[in-house]
């Protein structure tokens, strides 16, 4: 089986600190305690010192965010024991610094949903804990079995520490129910993209990070602008914490059938749908109405099909979003999308074009330049002058409502977009021909 490693991780540090390629398939997971609330960044820092000479896979920081230091094709050092991290997937998780080094709701949490997601990957339907050690070591697991293994076993220490020593029976148990469920669903879409509710313990700019290439992949196979459709994504499913794409991973809010268009290559199945109440406009105020909206495997599939129907529908004959295909200018394909009805709200232009500002997910756009390698690129942060009194807008457009006024002073840009710089206080966007560079 190949090695893959969790779509869960945040934060990716790779440590030197490890054997290279594992000489032992994986069949064990040991789950430690770091004793110290640590963020997933610094237990990075900490393993990223090759004098440390420890690291392990996974880390689970204080808050339940996952950081990757070691991948799971590797043999990281964690368990002072090298037969078992050769065939164990390590996972340090932020504890209390005194025993029982105590862990908190967000790490357990965390440590059920990483265990069930590595056990899926790897082929294993069955977690178990033996609490026994001769017993564990000694036992041959099953092609579909995961087994527990713990520090103390292999050094005179109290790791994993007897407050999660004593839930590892618990553990075991939830995961294996997780993987259980499993069998109630089509195998085949298993894993097969990422899934809302992979998102669903992540910060707004850690869902942008995971999701940003999915909708840039997309761009280079429909022509549709990344940052337009992913600003789209970030307003209709509110950062992919909305009950559609919670529960049917659809971030658009596509509809079971789309009155008056038709279009073509959709990857929606045509049968998977979702029920939900929504609240419908209309000309005497608004009614609840009971709609029926698509279901899709994953966010891939939901993206393929906003972006199948933007470059499809038609309105008669024509295009109903006609020039959009291959427009790189977001503001004239947000306004694409506008006059072509796909929104009824008269600020939709702007909120499209401010939350990609904000954001700065012009990066994602197919052939966008990447910041700050590419020599043409002007390099931020640099200084200006400001010799009067000019407008700080909101965001980088002249349509953007100013900000306040910049007073005359030197300023720090950190970054250009569309003419504008952004200034490092945050107060705004200044236009670069009213400033000087110095
Ligand atoms: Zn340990």
């Amino acid at each position: 089986m190949a090695y893959t490693n969790s779509k869960m991780v945040v934060c990716t540090k790779l440590s030197p600190n490890h054997s290279g390629l594992r000489t032992h398939s994986i069949d064990r997971i040991s789950p430690h305690c770091v004793v110290g609330q640590v963020t997933a960044e610094s237990l990075g820092n900490i393993f990223s010192k090759s004098s440390y000479r420890a690291s392990s896979n996974y880390g689970i920081d204080k808050d339940g965010r996952v950081g990757l230091y070691v991948e799971e094709k590797n043999r990281s050092w964690c368990t002072s024991s090298s037969a078992n991290d050769q065939r164990a997937v390590t996972i340090e998780c932020a504890s209390d610094t005194a025993s029982p080094y105590r862990m908190n709701d967000a790490v357990y949490k965390t440590l059920i949903k990483l265990c069930t997601d590595i056990c899926r990957r790897n082929g294993k339907r069955k977690l178990i804990w033996f609490g026994d050690k001769n017993k564990t070591l000694n036992y041959s697991p099953k092609s579909d079995e995961m087994i527990i293994t713990v520090h103390r076993w292999f050094a005179s220490k109290s790791c994993p520490g007897d407050w999660l020593y004593s839930r590892l029976g618990d553990l075991a148990k939830k995961v294996t129910a997780e993987l259980s469920g499993d069998d109630e669903e089509d195998d085949t879409e298993i894993d097969k993209g990422l899934r809302a509710k992979d998102l669903a313990a992540f910060s707004n700019k850690e869902v942008i990070a995971k999701v940003g290439p999915l909708f840039t992949a997309d761009q280079k196979k429909t022509g549709v602008l990344a940052s337009i459709s992913l600003a789209q994504f970030i307003l209709e499913s509110g950062y992919g914490k909305s009950e559609l794409a919670q529960q049917a991973n659809n971030c658009f809010g596509m509809k079971k059938s789309l009155s008056g268009n038709t279009w073509a290559g959709s990857i929606w199945d045509g049968k998977s749908i979702y029920t939900k109440k929504t609240k419908e406009q209309r000309s005497w105020g608004t009614e609840t109405v009971t709609a029926e909206f698509r279901k899709y495997a994953c966010i891939e599939d939901s993206i393929a099909d906003h972006s199948a129907y933007l470059t499809g529908a038609r309105k008669g004959s024509a295009l109903r979003y006609e020039g959009l295909k291959g427009c790189t200018d977001y503001r004239k394909a947000a306004q694409i999308i506008k006059s072509g009805g796909y929104a009824t709200s008269t600020t939709y232009v702007e909120k499209l074009c401010s939350i990609i500002e904000q954001w700065e997910l012009m990066q994602y756009d197919a052939d966008a330049a990447p910041v700050e390698e590419e020599k043409h690129v002007t390099k931020v942060p640099y200084l200006i002058r400001v010799s009067k009194r000019i407008d700080i807008k909101r965001n980088a457009s002249a349509s953007s409502a100013t900000a306040r006024k910049c007073p005359v002073g030197i300023y720090t840009i950190v970054a250009e977009v569309n003419g504008y710089g952004k200034l490092k206080s945050g107060a705004g966007w200044v236009k670069l021909s009213e400033v000087q560079k110095i």
